[in-house]
């Protein structure tokens, strides 16, 4: 796991000790010895977790901590904040400010790695999503993604696994007003509950006689249904290592007892706020996106996405200095067929053609109808050698086996011409790869269609 990560410490000797421990373990380190050149990174560069001194002249890391969570462009990256003193009162207020965890200086090595991997795989499918969701801009569900939902007030739905009865009873007054708050004191029962009931966070005591809560956890984590529902550990003091086992099974936080209430309601907030975030995008993701960027002839995406979602594509082979090409096919002679055949027999060769073409490329390849009988498949990581070749299998399936038209087992032979260009190096844009693909099918056809011509760098 690769993962850019931002060290932030007015202290040059502070940064440069993290600094080499996270490079040990092959993370790529960006510096910053104050909050304004902080924040000026986070907006620019392409930043997954943020270590955050809280001391600093100027802004302090509250501040900076505040600032980042509250503009939309950097909210959603993990923040760390590191304390110089283990300070219940500067976690509460670390986490007011929005903070996603904490660390205390001297920085425990394993602790530091194990949470910092933890944060950057949470990243990983929220910039998912967040890049799905960007796809939707242009189709207007942005306001739905950015408006403040009514849920943020409601009372979370939380579900408390522990068998001890007056751990039961503290927690059940500290979250007296804050949530709703549901209770299992078997293991076993609970996970049923956990799987049952739409609970938005779920807190595990590590105190059971026999039962190692761990294994709850992992429970909870391979079942679909509780996959994304945060776990929180209530652990007792010295229990470190199983913290840690934890945190590599994917649990989101933990309490060290004593509890603190202001601590628990405050982390437990966090984790909320978070669930509700990623639920919202990822449902209005799933159903915007697919009844709005989908042809409903083929099933393929439509050209609405392709826009969208190709410069994304491209911004990103460019800034990683990754190949990508792209590929524009078109149905040779298809006005011929739809007069021959009618307009039907023209719409079975088009999903028929999407079947095949789908069937050709890769599952990270993004193939679209692109218009009428026109496909273009968006292909990462993919040089134009390569391209050409895929373009060449999709070329040859198509006329290698005959069309089924209509109902009465009719079949007609259909070929297709293909234009092919790759992302040059230099200065390149979206609008010059295509235009290269484009000619290059114009190639295609006026040297006697059922071909491929490439666009050579
Ligand atoms: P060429 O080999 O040069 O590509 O010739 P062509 O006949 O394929 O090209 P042209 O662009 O002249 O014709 C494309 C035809 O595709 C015209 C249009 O009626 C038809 N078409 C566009 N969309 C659909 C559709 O959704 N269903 C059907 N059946 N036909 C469509
Ligand atoms: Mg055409
Ligand atoms: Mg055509």
């Amino acid at each position: 796991m690769t993962a850019r990560i931002l060290v932030v410490d007015d202290i040059p000797a502070n940064v440069r000790l993290l600094e080499v421990r996270l490079l040990a373990e092959y993370f790529e380190v960006l510096t910053a010895g104050n909050g304004p050149d902080a924040i000026e990174t986070c907006e620019n560069g392409k930043v997954d977790v943020v270590l955050l001194d809280v001391m600093m002249p100027g802004i302090d890391g509250f501040e900076v901590c505040k600032r980042l969570k509250s503009d939309p462009a950097t909210s959603h990256i993990p923040v760390v904040m590191i304390t110089a003193l283990d300070q219940v009162s500067d976690r509460v207020r670390g986490l007011e400010a929005g903070a996603d965890d904490f660390l205390t200086k001297p920085v425990n090595d394993l602790q530091l790695m194990t949470r910092v991997k933890s944060l950057v795989r949470l990243k990983s499918l929220t910039d998912e999503l967040r890049l799905r969701a960007s796809t939707t801009r242009n189709i207007g569900i942005e306001e739905l993604l950015s408006r403040n939902f009514a849920t943020e007030d409601t009372k979370p739905k939380v579900l408390l696994v522990d068998e001890r009865k007056s751990s039961i009873e503290r927690i059940r007054k500290m979250l007296r007003g804050s949530a709703e708050l549901d209770v299992a004191t078997d293991p076993n029962a609970g996970f049923f509950q956990a799987a049952e009931t739409a609970f938005e966070c779920v807190l595990i005591s590590t105190a059971f006689a026999d039962f190692d809560a761990l294994r709850l956890c992992s429970q909870l984590r391979s079942l679909d249904r509780t996959r994304f529902l945060p776990i929180m550990l209530l652990a007792d003091e010295g229990e470190e290592g199983r913290i840690i086992r934890g945190l590599e099974l994917g649990i989101n936080d933990y309490l060290t007892r004593p509890i603190d209430q202001h601590e628990l309601t405050a982390r437990l907030r966090t984790q909320v706020r978070r669930k509700r975030y990623n639920d919202q995008l990822r449902a209005s993701v799933t159903q915007t996106i697919e009844m709005a960027v989908t042809d409903g002839l083929t099933g393929l995406h439509n050209r609405r996405y392709l826009d969208s979602h190709l410069e994304t594509l491209f911004d990103r082979a460019v800034a990683r200095r990754r190949p990508l090409s792209v590929m524009i096919t078109d149905l040779d002679r298809f006005k011929s067929i739809n007069d021959a055949h009618g307009h039907d027999g023209g719409d079975d060769v088009l999903r028929e053609f999407a079947r095949r073409l789908r069937k050709n490329v890769r599952g990270i390849d993004l193939a679209c109808r692109f218009g009428g009988e026109e496909f273009v498949v968006v292909m990462p990581d993919t040089d134009g050698p390569i391209a050409e070749k895929v373009a060449e299998r999709i070329r040859a399936e198509i006329a290698q086996a005959p069309f089924a038209i209509g109902s009465a087992g009719k079949t007609i032979e259909v070929t297709v011409s293909v234009g092919v260009s790759s992302v040059l190096r230099g200065a390149d844009t979206v609008a010059a790869l295509m235009k290269r693909a484009d000619l290059a099918l114009y190639e295609a056809k006026s040297g006697g269609r059922n071909r491929v011509v490439a666009k050579a760098a």
